[in-house]
């Protein structure tokens, strides 16, 4: 059984999507508990696997432990997870707020970390499991993005290091860092620097190697490799997934 977080949109859905195409049952988890079960309700449909949706802020320590306890119960294991919920608080240091700063902090890196702790029982337990951190090509710098950037190379750490510790009990823990990927959260960013989305995407790409914007499917499939069985010697790697070396 797979729990994707953030999984009612996006790369989060296209990941749930691409895990049941492999025959895994889907759990997925959102603060929009409506857009979950509408985006699981499609997968079990397509794809007739067992599917749940939970609401849960991967933020808050007791609702995490609430959710993993529900989908184990549901769907009677828990052997993949990935950490795929996240937010934006843009804006330049000078202005960039505590509450900015603790927000896009909470949902990736505590969201991640708690996530993590929950789920790995559930894996330990039966000697097998896969992580995978959503990470991003803004670890490597971004402006306006102080806080996103610092927690998307945490969990690149983060993935590092639960790969040395749990590989012992056939877990392995990999980040996937996507460039520029065509979502709801790209498009609200062009939004809010006032740009037309579609106009945004096309000149993004003009500056991609491959000349186009990615789309969720493509990080789903990379993620879909890590999490088979064919990807049990690749852990505590950081693959990025960009249309290049870098967006
Ligand atoms: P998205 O369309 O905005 O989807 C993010 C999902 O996460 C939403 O459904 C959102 O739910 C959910 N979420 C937010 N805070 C949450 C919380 N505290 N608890 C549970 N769920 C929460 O974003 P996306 O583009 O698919 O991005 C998915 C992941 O990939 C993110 O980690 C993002 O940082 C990363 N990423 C994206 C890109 C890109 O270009 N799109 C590039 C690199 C990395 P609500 O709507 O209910 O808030």
């Amino acid at each position: 059984m797979a729990l994707v977080t953030g999984g009612a949109r996006g790369i989060g859905a296209a990941t749930a999507e691409r895990l049941a195409e492999d025959g895994a049952a889907i759990a997925l988890c959102d603060l929009d508990l409506a857009g979950a079960e509408a985006t699981a309700g499609q997968i079990a449909s397509r794809c007739g696997v067992k599917t749940a949706a939970v609401r849960a802020d991967v933020s808050k320590a007791d609702e995490v432990e609430r959710m993993v306890e529900e989908v184990v119960l549901r769907l009677g294991s828990l052997d993949i997870l990935v950490n795929n919920a996240g937010i934006t608080r843009d804006n330049l240091i000078h202005k960039m707020t505590e509450d900015d700063w603790d927000a896009v902090a909470g949902v990736h890196l505590r969201g991640a970390f708690l996530c993590s702790r929950a789920a790995q029982r559930e894996m330990v337990k039966r000697n097998w499991g896969r992580i995978v951190n959503l990470s991003s090509v803004s670890a490597l710098g971004n402006r306006g993005q102080t806080n996103y950037s610092a927690a998307k190379a945490g969990l690149q750490g983060m993935a590092k290091t639960l790969a040395i510790e749990l590989g012992r009990y056939g877990i392995t823990a990999n980040a996937v860092a996507p460039g520029f990927i065509d979502s709801e959260m790209t498009r609200a960013t062009a939004v809010r620097l006032g740009r037309d989305p579609e106009e945004w995407k096309e000149e993004r790409a003009r500056e991609i190697p491959v000349r186009r914007a990615g789309v969720p499917r493509d990080v789903a499939n990379l993620i879909a490799f890590l999490c088979s069985d064919e990807a049990s010697f690749i852990s505590g790697q950081v693959i990025y997934i960009a249309g290049g070396p870098r967006a």
